[in-house]
C-alpha cells in the first residue's frame, strides 16, 4: 500500500508537469469515466492542480470549452494502482491494458495503472460523497503545523479514550498521511507503546508523536524533478543509515535485535483491520 508520502510525491510531480498545462488528450478504459467525458471533454480545460489529500490523488481541471463546470479526477491508487509520467512518445513501462485513464499534455503524459478507483467529480459531489473521507489535517500539507496535529490528537483522544495508540496513527481521519510503515516507526521513535490507549498519553508523548510523523513524512518526500516515471520504488528512510537492510527501526523486523537496546522486536495485528504492528518491548513500555 503507498503512503501518504508517496502519493504526495506523485502529485506533486504530476502539478509541475500538468499544472498550468491545456489537455490535449484524453483516453480512457473506464466506462464511467468516458461517459462524463462525452457529455463534458476533459480536451480543451487547463489542468489546474494536483493535490493529494490523505491517499487520495485529486486533479483538477478548469471549466469546459462550452462552460461546463470544473471537473476534479478522483483516483486512490490501494494496493496495486499508481500513476506514471512520461515525455510524450516515450514507452509506457508497463502494459497497455493495465491503463485505466491517460491524461495529455503537449509535453507530457499521466497515466494511471490499475487504479481500483477513479470518478470524475464536481466540487459540489466531492463534497457529498461518502467515499472520500473527510479527512484530518495532512500531515504534508503547507499550512499544517505541529500544533494542529497535537490538537487534533487531543481532541480525538477525548472522544475515543479507548481507542489505541497503533490504530488512531493509520486513521485517516485523524490525520492524514500515516501508513502503516510510518504508523510503527513513529511510535517507536517517540517512545510510545502502540497497544496503549490514547486517553494515557501525555502531552510531551503526543507531541513527540506528531514531531516524528512530521518529520519522517517530510524527509522521505524528496523533490523530484517533474521528469520521468513516478513511482514507489526507492526505500523509506527512518534511521540514519541509507543501507537498504538497514533503513527501518521496527518495519519487518520481528524477531531481530532492536537497533537501539538489542531486545527481540515484536510483531502483532492491531485493529478492526488486522494490519501488522512492530514495535520494542524494551524502549516502548
Ligand atoms: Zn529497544
Amino acid at each position: 500500500m503507498p503512503e501518504g508520502d508517496t502519493i504526495f510525491r506523485t502529485a506533486r510531480s504530476l502539478n509541475q508537469a500538468l499544472g498550468g498545462r491545456l489537455v490535449t488528450g484524453f483516453e480512457t478504459a473506464l466506462a464511467g469515466l468516458a461517459r462524463v467525458n462525452d457529455d463534458a471533454p476533459l480536451v480543451g480545460r487547463m489542468v489546474e492542480r494536483v493535490e493529494s489529500r490523505g491517499k487520495w490523488c485529486l486533479m483538477h481541471f478548469s471549466r469546459g470549452q462550452s462552460g461546463a463546470e470544473p471537473l476534479i479526477l478522483v483516483t486512490h491508487m490501494l494496493m496495486s494502482g499508481s500513476w506514471h509520467l512520461y515525455r510524450s512518445g516515450e514507452r509506457w513501462r508497463m502494459p497497455r491494458r493495465a491503463m485505466r485513464c491517460v491524461v495529455r499534455t503537449e509535453a507530457y503524459e499521466a497515466v494511471a495503472f490499475h487504479v481500483p478507483i477513479a470518478e470524475f467529480h464536481t466540487a459540489r459531489s466531492l463534497a457529498r460523497s461518502s467515499q472520500v473521507p473527510k479527512l484530518g489535517p495532512d500531515v504534508l500539507a503547507e499550512e499544517f503545523t505541529p500544533q494542529t496535529g497535537v490538537a487534533r490528537l487531543e481532541s480525538y483522544a477525548r472522544e475515543h479514550p479507548e481507542a489505541e495508540v497503533g490504530v488512531v496513527l493509520l486513521n485517516q481521519r485523524v490525520l492524514a498521511g500515516l501508513g502503516n510503515v510510518y504508523k510503527s516507526e513513529v511510535a517507536f521513535a517517540a517512545q510510545v507503546n502502540p497497544w496503549r490507549t490514547v486517553e494515557t498519553l501525555t502531552r510531551t508523548e503526543t507531541e513527540r508523536l506528531v514531531e516524528f510523523a512530521l518529520r519522517y513524512m517530510r524527509a522521505n518526500v524528496v523533490d523530484g524533478k517533474g521528469d520521468g516515471i513516478v513511482t514507489y520504488t526507492g526505500h523509506r528512510r527512518t534511521t540514519r543509515s541509507m543501507d537498504s537492510e538497514d533503513r527501518v527501526w521496527v518495519y519487518r523486523r520481528s524477531g531481530q535485535e532492536c537497533r537501539r537496546c538489542g531486545a527481540t522486536i515484536q510483531m502483532r495485528k492491531q485493529g478492526t483491520q488486522a494490519r501488522s504492528t512492530y514495535w520494542c518491548p524494551e524502549c516502548q513500555r
